[in-house]
C-alpha cells in the first residue's frame, strides 16, 4: 500500500484543470486495492476513482479523501473472448484485438480512457456502445466483496450503466465477447473514424462532449421543426447531437476566461488558456440557459464533475 499526499489532479486529467487529492495511490492488484480501501474506510476517508481522467472535470480546490487510480492492466483472449483489466486503455484493447484477427471494436477508435471507465459511461460511438461487447463484469461491491454480473445485468442504457446508480461500485475486469471477421475492413474503419475525429474534433484539452445527445422522446420535435431546426437528418439514431443545438444557437467559439466553446465541434469546452474550474462551469451554465430559452431543452451534462 503506496499512499501518497497533495498529487495534483490535473496531470492526470485530460481536460488539464483540477486541484490536488488530499490523498492519492496507484493500485494494480486486488490484495492492494482491498487493503486501500479498508485503510480508507478505517480513516473514513471519502473515495474516488480516477481510470484514464478523459471525462471527468475536477474542482480547483481539489478532492478530499482518497483518489484511487486503477492500473489493472491483464488482458487474456481465449478464441473470440478477452478478459481485460479496467486499467486497460480502450485503444489498447482495440489494437490487441485486432491482432489477434477480432473484430467488433471499431467504434471504439479514438475515444480515449480506460476499459473501467468506458463500462461505467457506456462509451460508443455512431450508436454502438460497450453494452454490446461486454458479457461479464466483475467488481467489488461497498462491503469489499468482489463479485460478478452478466453484461445484461449491468442496466446500460445510452451513456449509463449500474455503476453511475451504485457510487461506490468498483469495476475491476470485464469479459467481453468479439467476432472473428474481417479484420482488414477493420482497420480501414478505424483509420477513417480516426481521420474524421482528427478533422472535426479539437487537439487542445478536453474532456470531450461536455453534453449528452437529446433523445427524440425527450422533446417536443413538431416544435424544434417549427423553429427551422433540421430534425429530419438524425432520424436514423434518434438523437439530437447536443453539437447541433449548440452551434444553431450560435455559441460556437463563445469563451469564458480561458474556457472556449470550440470553433471545431460544438460540444466540446476546450481548456484554450489556462482555464478554471469555475469558468468552465460557468460556460458549461450559459450554454445550458441558452439552449433551455431558444429551443425549450434541457442539456444534461456528459462530463463527470467531480467537486
Ligand atoms: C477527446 C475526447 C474524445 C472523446 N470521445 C468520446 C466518444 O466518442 N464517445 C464517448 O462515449 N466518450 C468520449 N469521450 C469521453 C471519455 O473518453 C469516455 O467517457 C471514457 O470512457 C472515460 O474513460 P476514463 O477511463 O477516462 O474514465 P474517467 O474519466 O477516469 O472516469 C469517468 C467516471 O468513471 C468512473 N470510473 C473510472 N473507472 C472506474 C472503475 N474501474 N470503476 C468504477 N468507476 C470508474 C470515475 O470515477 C468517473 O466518475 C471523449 C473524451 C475526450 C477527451
Amino acid at each position: 500500500m503506496n499512499i501518497q499526499k497533495n498529487i495534483l489532479l490535473k496531470d492526470y486529467l485530460s481536460f488539464k484543470i483540477g486541484g490536488p487529492a488530499q490523498y492519492f495511490a496507484k493500485v494494480s492488484d486486488l490484495k492492494d486495492l482491498q487493503d486501500t480501501l479498508t485503510w480508507a474506510k478505517t480513516e473514513k476517508q471519502p473515495l474516488t476513482i480516477l481510470g484514464g481522467g478523459t471525462n471527468m472535470l475536477v474542482s480547483d480546490q481539489g478532492i478530499k479523501g482518497l483518489v484511487l487510480k486503477l492500473d489493472f492492466n491483464q488482458l487474456e483472449f481465449e478464441n473470440n473472448k478477452v478478459k481485460v483489466g479496467c486499467g486497460v486503455p480502450l485503444a489498447f484493447l482495440l489494437n490487441r484485438s485486432l491482432e489477434e484477427n477480432l473484430v467488433g471494436l471499431e467504434f471504439a477508435a479514438g475515444v480515449p480512457g480506460t476499459v473501467g471507465g468506458a463500462i461505467r459511461g457506456n462509451a460508443g460511438t455512431y450508436g454502438v456502445a460497450m453494452d454490446s461487447i461486454v458479457k461479464k463484469i466483475s467488481y467489488l461491491d461497498k462491503n469489499n466483496e468482489l463479485k460478478e454480473m452478466e453484461g445484461s445485468q449491468a442496466n446500460f442504457t445510452y451513456r449509463h450503466s449500474i455503476f453511475k446508480e451504485k457510487k461506490d461500485w468498483i469495476i475491476i475486469e470485464a469479459e467481453i465477447e468479439l467476432t472473428k471477421g474481417d479484420v482488414g475492413k477493420a482497420r480501414q474503419i478505424v483509420k477513417e473514424r480516426l481521420q474524421y475525429r482528427q478533422d472535426t474534433q479539437p487537439n487542445e484539452p478536453s474532456a470531450g462532449c461536455i453534453f449528452k445527445n437529446v433523445k427524440f422522446e425527450d422533446t417536443d420535435i413538431e416544435a424544434l421543426k417549427a423553429r427551422k431546426l433540421e430534425i429530419e437528418k438524425f432520424e436514423k439514431f434518434k438523437k439530437i447531437p447536443a453539437a447541433y443545438l449548440i452551434e444553431k444557437a450560435g455559441l460556437k467559439g463563445h469563451s469564458i476566461g480561458g474556457a472556449k466553446i470550440s470553433e471545431k465541434h460544438a460540444n466540446y469546452i476546450i481548456n484554450a488558456n489556462k482555464a478554471s474550474f469555475e469558468e468552465v462551469i460557468m460556460l458549461i451554465s450559459f450554454i445550458k440557459q441558452q439552449i433551455r430559452d431558444k429551443y425549450g431543452i434541457q442539456l444534461t451534462e456528459e462530463v463527470q464533475i467531480v467537486i
